[in-house]
């Protein structure tokens, strides 16, 4: 596989919904509360026709603090992963880690453990590809990984908070559609 055909994707407020504040303990924790973005399916059907490797790596804390289970999670990401096969849109693998930050594991982003497993296990090279998220974390993971960072609007960040943080994305875009545009436009990065 082609090293720049790899690409990675945060889960919530990237392909579905965040739930912030409006479920209880602010996670995903079964099928029925999980609701694809607007425009994410198709924009991740675009990516596979474009022959990129999809890749999902997310943080959801949720089950070490009891909030779902394992089971749960897992039920959740094989109905999401039927869900897009069925529209043409396949994912690699999706990688978790249900970890909390007190739990220092290698695994939680900001930490780039997930990204290394998906390496090793998947026998790819993603130095230099996209990793598109909502969250800070995930910037400064794909930053600590050697990644292009997009930084969606679509999910819990807005405009204003990034001017705080010390790692900035590479690119802002308001969602999928415009990141995945970006993407298919400019299949090589950069390197800054
Ligand atoms: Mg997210």
């Amino acid at each position: 596989m082609k090293e720049n055909k790899i690409i990675f994707l945060d889960r919530d407020g990237v392909i579905n919904r965040d739930p912030g504040e409006f479920v209880p303990c602010s996670y995903v924790t079964s099928w029925k509360e999980f609701f694809f973005l607007p425009g994410s399916i198709e924009s991740i059907q675009r990516l596979d026709q474009a022959g990129y490797g999809i890749i999902v790596i997310s943080n959801q804390a949720g089950v070490s603090k009891g909030c779902y289970t394992e089971e749960q999670l897992n039920e959740i990401n094989e109905n999401m992963l039927s869900t897009l096969k069925q529209h043409g849109a396949s994912i690699l693998k999706a990688y978790y880690c249900i970890h909390q930050s007190k739990d220092n594991c290698g695994c939680r982003k900001p930490k780039t453990g997930l990204f290394e497993r998906a390496e090793q296990e998947l026998g790819i090279r993603s130095r230099g590809a996209f990793f598109i998220g909502d969250g800070k974390m995930d910037v400064e993971a794909g930053h600590a990984f050697g990644l292009k960072t997009i930084l969606l609007l679509s999910g819990k960040t807005s405009k204003d908070d990034v001017q705080a943080w010390r790692i900035k994305p590479d690119l802002i875009r308001n969602d999928l559609q415009g990141a995945v545009d970006y993407v298919l436009r400019n299949p090589r990065p950069r390197t800054p």
